[in-house]
């Protein structure tokens, strides 16, 4: 497996967790029921958080542990290398 590929699956996995977020949060909006309504509030709160600290803790980089987090990988298709490093994205893990 590659470096890149590793982080498009941390990156999919983040906006899978965001937008189970909007979902929920959708969800919440929608129902009348205010006890169900805590609990939906709460899944939403929690996809947000798991988005989030995925996306800024838990994507680093494999030489030095430097974090590739998804502000620094927006344009990654263009991006062959770690800027800060320079390990190659298509390096084997
Ligand atoms: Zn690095």
């Amino acid at each position: 497996m590659k470096v890149r590929d590793k982080i498009q699956k941390k990156i999919i996995a983040t906006f899978l967790g965001f937008g189970l977020g909007i979902l929920f949060a959708f969800i919440y909006s929608s129902i009348e029921s205010s006890s169900i309504k805590v609990l939906f509030k709460a899944i939403a709160g929690v996809c947000f958080a798991y988005a989030f600290i995925l996306s800024n803790f838990f994507i680093k980089c494999p030489r030095c542990s430097g974090s590739l987090s998804y502000s620094h990988m927006k344009g990654q298709s263009k991006t062959n290398f770690y800027p800060t490093c320079g390990v190659s994205l298509d390096e084997k893990v």
